[in-house]
């Protein structure tokens, strides 16, 4: 073709299922020499279930009230986990009740209040202030399972904890591998969530590298951190939690059905699949050395 090598790229990585904002976001792509890859809806296919729940004693909650509850408060929410709690209170024919004064907190979670009472469903890393030895020992538990956990405070006081597993994408080991090869760096693991499951999933496809328990702004440092040792780093996420990073990174690509502003990210992969992302790469690449 007669098209310039980096608009045929760009042409190409629509084949790929990637939109490129530019040529410029091609040739910046085209520098990659690392990736760092979000975990929930990025590495996993981000629709995780509900498979623990367990009321805490002392609150006279059963499983089916607790996970009501959960459910009341996270209905607005779009994060994945929320959406899991939600569909768990559908499945088993709940009635939620009503929720206002919706907040929520990126990396956290959400609180509202629910029949005059404040109801908090999060991180018990960030919830850790109220927590106790016996939901301490629950949290655990699950998290050497690989769980992600979520704890839920009423008026401030554990009421249980809610126990939620998310698969990989099936492309995703092969993902990490492409990308290895490509960049020779084993891509880094960024995730809000607790270490035990983040290592948990990361040792599946072969990350080492793993930086958990992270707020959004940790997730820019993390990022310039590995910029200071002198790496141009692709950042790929898929939540709003993951947009400061983007935007701070050499290169950021935000995944399909998002809730990322696009304004955020230097391209979006439109298909959904994680090895748009190596191809994208590569591509981009070649189209490199075409034009320099
Ligand atoms: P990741 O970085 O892996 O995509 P997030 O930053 O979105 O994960 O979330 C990090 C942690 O914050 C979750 O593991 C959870 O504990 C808590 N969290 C965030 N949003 C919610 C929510 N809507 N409901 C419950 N917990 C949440
Ligand atoms: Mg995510």
């Amino acid at each position: 073709s007669t098209m310039p090598p980096l608009l045929s790229a760009i042409a190409n990585a629509g084949r790929h299922g990637v939109l490129a904002k530019s040529a410029v976001v091609m040739e910046r792509l085209g520098q990659v020499d690392m990736v760092a890859l979000d975990k929930t809806g990025t590495l996993t296919e981000g629709t995780p279930r509900v498979t623990d729940i367990r009321p805490l004693p002392g609150h006279g909650l059963d499983e089916d009230e607790l996970l009501a509850l959960a459910a009341a408060a996270e209905h607005p929410s779009e994060h994945p986990l929320a959406r899991a709690v939600v569909r768990a209170a559908h499945d088993r024919g709940l009635n939620l009740a009503e929720a206002t004064g919706f907040t929520s907190a990126p990396g956290q979670g959400v609180t509202a209040a629910i029949g005059g009472r404040t109801v908090q469903v999060g991180s018990p890393a960030r919830l850790a202030s109220t927590v106790g030895p016996g939901t301490s020992r629950v949290v655990r538990e699950l998290e050497d399972e690989g769980r992600t956990v979520v704890l839920v405070l009423r008026d401030g006081v554990p009421a249980g904890v809610l126990g939620i597993a998310d698969r990989l994408r099936p492309d995703a080991r092969a993902t990490v591998t492409a990308l290895t090869e490509l960049t020779g760096r084993t891509p880094g693991l960024l995730t809000g969530d607790n270490e035990r499951a983040a290592r948990h999933l990361a040792a599946e496809v072969g990350i080492t590298d793993v930086r958990a328990g992270l707020l959004p702004q940790d997730k820019v440092a993390a990022v310039r951190e590995w910029e200071a040792e002198g790496r141009r780093v692709l950042v790929v996420g898929d939540g709003v939690n993951d947009a400061p990073a983007l935007a701070a990174a050499h290169t950021g690509i935000a995944m399909a059905g998002s809730d990322l502003a696009l304004e955020t990210a230097d391209a979006v992969v439109v298909r959904n699949e994680l090895s748009a992302v190596p191809a994208v790469v590569a591509l981009s690449r070649k189209a490199r050395r075409l034009v320099l």
